[in-house]
């Protein structure tokens, strides 16, 4: 595993995921479930800059060609 956001405590350091304009997460968007936690559990954003799961960072900066970040 490369990169250094890995760093294995998983209780202190999660993903943070990104939400879509429904208030879905982004690299999940058809479960509902996946939503509700995210939001009970505080791992999903509205900052952009401060998604860190891989997967929503792609999907959002696909969605966005000006993105700044
Ligand atoms: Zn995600």
């Amino acid at each position: 595993m490369k990169g250094g956001l890995m760093p294995g405590d998983r209780r202190t350091r999660r993903d943070l995921h990104a939400l879509d304009e429904h208030g879905m997460v982004l690299c999940n968007p058809r479960d509902r479930e996946a939503a509700h936690r995210a939001e009970m559990e505080g791992i999903a954003t509205e900052d952009a800059a401060a998604v860190t799961c891989s997967k929503c960072r792609e999907l959002l900066f696909r969605n966005r060609r000006d993105a700044t970040l």
